[in-house]
């Protein structure tokens, strides 16, 4: 399969899983023993009253609403490896200088090198100026492989946001790229969560420009048919303008701005 970059016109759907391992051989390779990982920064960002934050390389979705930078497409050309120490070292130093006490991975996919993200989350459960580990993800991989989402739920700090991008299989591969029969992965990555007691919320991208009312009905339904609370819970996302999305955006031939 060939690395796919963006969502064009003539697109070809992909394979996530096929993607997630391209992607991987990018991203993440073994240095002193441990699964080292690419990321392009470490900063505070000031939502969740301030987070430390982890931005990691490369993603197996390729949605044109996305907002993460051009690491994103071209992950071989941006960031730099770093090992589950570096990582929790940097998290960490970042939230002692702000007073901030969570920490999360966010910018691509951060469940990409399963290795690595377990490491991180261990070394993060036993430093106590540490209260909560958010976990920012797409859900493909904890839908694909529930033994991945039980291995979360071994750590306690953890908070999982999955993000869904559709509630149809067509709106699916339109929004994302990937392959109409993986539009499930999602919702099954919350199941598979909550079935072994991992705390889960929903976060959605509702925007009316890209999800007519229809859509997002089915959205509700199929959150609420999982665990009715999930909905009072669901955040909603809508499209910005940045240069990133502009440009996905302009790829895919939508026009939204
Ligand atoms: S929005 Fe999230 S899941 Fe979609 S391509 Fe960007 S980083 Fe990946």
């Amino acid at each position: 399969m060939k690395y796919v970059r963006y969502v064009s016109k003539d697109f070809k759907p992909f394979n996530p899983i096929e993607l997630t391992n391209l992607t991987r051989e990018i991203v993440c390779k073994i240095c002193n023993g441990f699964e080292c990982r690419k990321y392009t920064d470490f900063y505070v960002v000031w939502v969740y009253q301030g987070i430390s934050t982890g931005y990691t390389v490369g993603c197996n979705l390729r949605c044109v609403f996305c907002w993460s930078d051009f690491s994103r497409d071209f992950p071989e050309k941006f960031g730099e490896f770093y090992s589950p120490y570096e990582v929790v070292q940097e998290l960490l130093k970042h939230a002692k200088a702000n007073k901030v006490d969570k920490v999360r991975l966010s910018g691509g996919e951060p469940t990409i090198c399963q290795e690595h993200l377990l490491q991180v989350i261990e070394e993060i459960e036993h430093i106590p100026d540490i209260k909560i580990f958010l976990l920012e993800t797409n859900g493909i991989l904890f839908g694909w492989d529930e033994s991945y989402a039980k291995k979360i739920a071994q750590f306690e700090k953890v908070i999982v946001r999955v993000s869904i991008k559709a509630a149809f299989p067509e709106a699916f591969t339109r929004k994302t790229g990937a392959l109409p029969e993986f539009y499930e992965l999602p919702f099954k990555a919350i199941k598979h969560l909550l079935k072994h007691g991992v705390r889960t919320y929903v976060a959605a991208m509702t925007d009316p420009r890209l999800m007519k009312l229809e859509e997002r009905r089915e959205l509700f339904r199929r959150i609420s048919e999982i665990e009715p609370s999930l909905v009072q819970t669901l955040e909603e996302e809508n499209v910005d303008p940045y240069e990133t999305t502009l440009t996905r955006l302009e790829k895919a031939g939508i026009e939204l701005f």
